[in-house]
């Protein structure tokens, strides 16, 4: 597997921030790890490269913990965490979801909610929620942004699959675009528009372009100044599957049992076991390791 990629940069006249992910490892990795079904994975695919994006508007040692609820659908509560390394991990909410109708069975027809959270070393620096209803992970997200940061926020995912068990994401990457302060509004509500274009996802899904090609045109094809002296960008890191789960964490995991409940289990089984949700890394414990 090659190593993703992430891009940040700026729009100097426009004033407008800019990501771009090659998220294919991340996707790849999340679609093994929770065995995923083809429908499941696209959300998951979504989802991870959305929340690689973010990645850019991080500080060192911050994180971001986003959690969306499909409360009417199938789809259930889905939640990824992206620090400023650009490491994401994720828990879909449900892993089977091909064939199980149309987006209205899966997402439900009542609004989503979509809580994110920012930490810095286990202290949580702010938190919002609010209400969503776009039906996927990154433009549920993007809306997030615009209702609960006050910031104009677009967000693009793409993904192609390959009938390959080892590999089943021949190719995923997103784009992110944010309203600077002296952003013209009108403006980027046009360049909104071009994001939906057919010419700009096909330019997005085009696995062959080069990626330095491939920023360039997808400017021209948003309407912006894609000259050098006006786009300028720079690499921002490797989107990863990683989870920071330890000894440490899952010990703390399973005393939520209460030292009683640790105890019984013990006791029956003579050792307790307890699996990662979000990397599925099993661990076992004997009597004398946790109490
Ligand atoms: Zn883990």
């Amino acid at each position: 597997m090659t190593p993703g990629l992430l891009v940040r940069g700026v729009f100097r006249n426009e004033a407008l921030r800019f990501a771009f992910a090659d998220t294919t490892d991340l996707c790849n990795q999340g679609i093994l790890i929770h065995d995923c079904d083809p429908a499941s994975g696209e959300v998951l695919c979504d989802l991870l490269t959305a929340s690689a994006l973010t990645a850019v508007l991080l500080d060192e040692g911050e994180k971001y913990s986003i959690l969306v609820n499909y409360k009417g659908g199938i789809a259930g509560k889905w939640l990824a965490d992206a620090d400023s390394l650009c490491h994401v991990r994720a828990l879909p909410g449900n892993t089977r979801l091909s064939g199980a109708g149309d987006a209205d069975a899966v997402f439900g027809t009542e609004p989503a909610s979509i809580r994110v959270m920012k930490f810095k070393e286990g202290q949580v620096l702010n938190s919002g929620e609010v209400e969503v209803s776009m039906a996927s992970p990154a433009q549920d997200l993007a809306m997030f942004f615009n209702l609960s940061d006050q910031v104009e926020t677009e967000i693009a995912c793409t993904r192609l699959f390959a009938p390959d068990p080892e590999k089943p994401v021949r190719f995923a990457a997103g784009v992110m675009l944010q309203a600077l302060p002296d952003c013209d509004l009108e403006a980027f509500a046009k360049v909104r528009e071009k994001f939906a274009a057919p010419e700009f996802q096909n330019a997005l899904a085009d696995m062959q372009m080069p990626f330095e090609l491939k920023l360039r045109e997808l400017a021209s094809l948003a309407g912006l100044d894609s000259s050098p002296e006006n786009f300028v960008y720079e690499g921002a890191g490797s989107p990863v599957y990683h989870c920071g789960c330890s000894v440490d964490t899952m010990r703390r995991a399973l005393l939520t049992l209460g030292k009683d409940g640790v105890e019984e289990l013990m006791k029956e089984r003579g050792e307790a076991r307890i699996q990662c949700r979000f990397c599925r890394k099993d661990y076992t414990f004997k009597p004398g390791d946790i109490l």
